[in-house]
Formats: C-alpha cells, sequence, structure tokens
C-alpha cells in the first residue's frame, strides 16, 4: 500500500460501505506514473470465515496504467441478532460501517419516535 497515491488515508465515509468499486475522488494520482483516470482491481477475494459466519471480500486497488498497488480494500458483512452489519476499511475508500435490520420495519426506529 502506499499512502503518496491518496489525498487522504482512510477518509470517514460514514455509513457507505463498498463492497466493489473504487473511492477515485480520494486518489491524487499514481506515485508511480502520474495517471490518475483509471483504477483496476487484482486480487479479488471472498470467503466466509466458520466459527462466526462473516463474509469477508478483499481486493487491491492497482493503478490501471502501471499496475502499482495503490490500496488494499476490506469488506466484511455479517448478520448478528436479526440485524445485518457492514464494514469497510482502505486507505483510499476509507472507513465506514453501517446496521441495517433484516426486517422492513426496524424496531429500534420505531423505538426512537417516542
Ligand atoms: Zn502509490
Ligand atoms: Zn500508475
Ligand atoms: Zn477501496
Amino acid at each position: 500500500m502506499c499512502q503518496d497515491c491518496v489525498k487522504e488515508e482512510y477518509p470517514d465515509r460514514g455509513t457507505v460501505c463498498l463492497d466493489t468499486g473504487t473511492y477515485l475522488a480520494n486518489l491524487r494520482e499514481c506515485r508511480g506514473c502520474g495517471h490518475k483516470d483509471t483504477l483496476g482491481v487484482i486480487n479479488s477475494t471472498t470467503s466466509t470465515t466458520q466459527d462466526s459466519p462473516q463474509e469477508v471480500t478483499e481486493y487491491d486497488h492497482v493503478c490501471g496504467n502501471c499496475n502499482h498497488v495503490i490500496a488494499t480494500h476490506a469488506h466484511r458483512f455479517w448478520v448478528e441478532d436479526d440485524y445485518q452489519y457492514y464494514e469497510m476499511s482502505c486507505m483510499l475508500c476509507g472507513e465506514a460501517e453501517d446496521t441495517r435490520c433484516c426486517y422492513p420495519n426496524d424496531p429500534r426506529l420505531e423505538a426512537s419516535l417516542f
């Protein structure tokens, strides 16, 4: 990984968890060749951990021109107590986490109305 290519390392993205794609707005330029318009993705893997089931997606962001590795992207997803949890960590795309209820009516949301 290479912090010279990004504007901000691990920016806070709130609840925007990406398991594909690239946060291009945070790319300064490729240190290797100065290119900044296209990024590719290599080494994409998705695995599931056994004991506490989590789906882990990882891939590397590389310069589309010279294949310089800019950042490694990690995304995790799991279900716990009727809620879906998402987590993203990437020097380029930033850090984010999100929680969603598995049901259309989120009891926590309704509780907060009163
Ligand atoms: Zn770099
Ligand atoms: Zn490059
Ligand atoms: Zn990323």
